[in-house]
């Protein structure tokens, strides 16, 4: 008997409706009248049925700490963590984390990729918070944790390579760090592409975030990422200077992007509200080329990035909520682009922190959410109800008033 049986769901790419079985916390069957019964029933009624949402850039440990104060640039952002995090305990991060992750379950996200700074004031106490939450959250929202420089060290000293050393032996999943804010930016690339060869881990940078037209540091990584041949392991988030740039510029480093198999990050909602602070009039909005980005077949998702704190007050750890701000500032407005932009927050996410066995398919893990609307322009524009939550084959969340929906 299955576990689960969602009837009469409707799927992004095929027309009509299908049912989807699952067993074991993977989709065993997907199409047109899937026979068996089940231990629990959803009726969709032609309502859309996605694959969860996978948000692959945050900061737990920054979230929900916005100052009275707001910063006036990423520096003083940077800053304000920095002075504050001093104080703050292990318990702290927890609380704090764990209210962000109940927040993006409920929203739709059963992925999340969280960027935790390392520093000598720091240490490791957000590290071993999000390890924490981590194992509390594993099978409602899967937590990969990758470990950051706060960007306001010059240099990887030793007594922080020490640091990064002894988080990679907790158990993080990753490194990244934001470069470009290092006049040692090279330094600190080097370091950190050294460091995930000898352990095996995922790269993932803060890049070029930055109001200046550079692509310095993209252009770096992506010829350190071909030289190192760490091709598809490596991830770009922000990458604002490239909006900036000329456009011969702009093509030429893209192309190495895309031989280099850098998945780009694009976090519109924060950097929105974080670039172009001291601009009058025509505001720089620090959003990279997503449309070009795309059209060199780079593979390109969206994030939240932060959640009231510093760096930006707003955010629900909502990516439909993101979808909607994506579509809005890239000029994303018809049916197929909408389809493009709710993929950037599932599947195209997927991929950039390389998710297997992901997508409403048989023999994928069934991470699905149930929104209530038709179609993803529908879902978008209404920003719709998240029917059910599917987390590894179980219902986790259920928003709906209608009792008619699980059976
Ligand atoms: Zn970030």
């Amino acid at each position: 008997m299955n576990d689960l049986l969602i009837r009469r769901a409707r799927l992004m790419d095929e027309p009509g409706t299908v049912d989807v079985a699952i067993k074991d916390g993977y989709i065993v069957a997907a199409g047109g009248g899937v026979a068996g019964s089940a231990r629990q029933m959803v009726d969709a009624a032609g309502r859309l049925l996605i694959p969860a949402f996978v948000d692959a850039h945050t900061h737990l440990d920054k979230a929900l700490t916005a100052p009275q104060e707001g910063a006036g640039s990423l520096a003083e952002a940077v800053e304000d963590f920095q002075r504050r995090s001093r104080n703050m305990d292990k318990n702290d991060f927890i609380d704090r984390g764990r209210r962000v992750l109940l927040m993006a379950l409920r929203h739709g996200t059963t992925v999340m990729r969280t960027h935790i700074t390392v520093n000598e004031s720091l240490g490791l106490r957000a590290v071993e918070a999000a390890l924490t939450l981590k194992e509390e959250f594993a099978g409602k929202v899967d937590l990969q944790v990758f470990a950051m420089g706060s960007g306001l060290e010059p240099a990887p000293t030793p007594p922080l390579q020490e640091l990064f050393e002894e988080a990679l032996r907790l158990g993080v999943d990753g490194l990244g760090g934001a470069p470009h804010l290092s006049e040692r930016m090279q330094e600190w690339v080097d370091y950190i592409f050294d460091l995930a060869a000898r352990y095996n881990v995922l790269i993932d940078f803060h890049v070029d975030e930055t109001d200046a037209p550079s692509v310095a540091s993209l252009e770096y990584i992506a010829a350190k990422t071909i030289q190192t041949g760490f091709q598809g392991r490596v991830v770009a988030g922000h990458c604002c200077g490239l909006a900036a740039v000329d456009e011969e510029k702009a093509s030429r480093t893209i192309a190495a992007v895309k031989e280099a198999g850098i998945s780009v990050i694009t976090l519109p909602s924060c950097n929105l509200y974080l670039m172009g602070r001291r601009d009058k009039g025509l505001v720089r909005r620090g959003v990279t080329r997503v449309r070009e980005l795309q059209a060199a077949g780079v593979n390109v998702a969206y994030a939240s990035d932060n959640i009231r704190d510093a760096f930006r007050p707003f955010g629900n750890a909502n990516m439909l909520e993101e979808a909607l701000i994506t579509a809005q500032v890239l000029q994303m407005g018809t049916p197929l682009e909408l389809k493009n932009v709710i993929k950037m927050g599932t599947y195209n996410a997927a991929a950039a922190i390389g998710l297997k066995a992901y997508g409403v398919k048989a023999g994928n893990r069934a991470d699905l959410v149930l929104l209530d609307a038709t179609s993803p322009a529908e879902a978008i524009i209404g920003q719709a109800e998240k029917v059910c939550v599917i987390k590894g084959g179980r219902v986790a969340v259920r928003n709906d008033k209608k009792s008619d929906i699980i059976i």
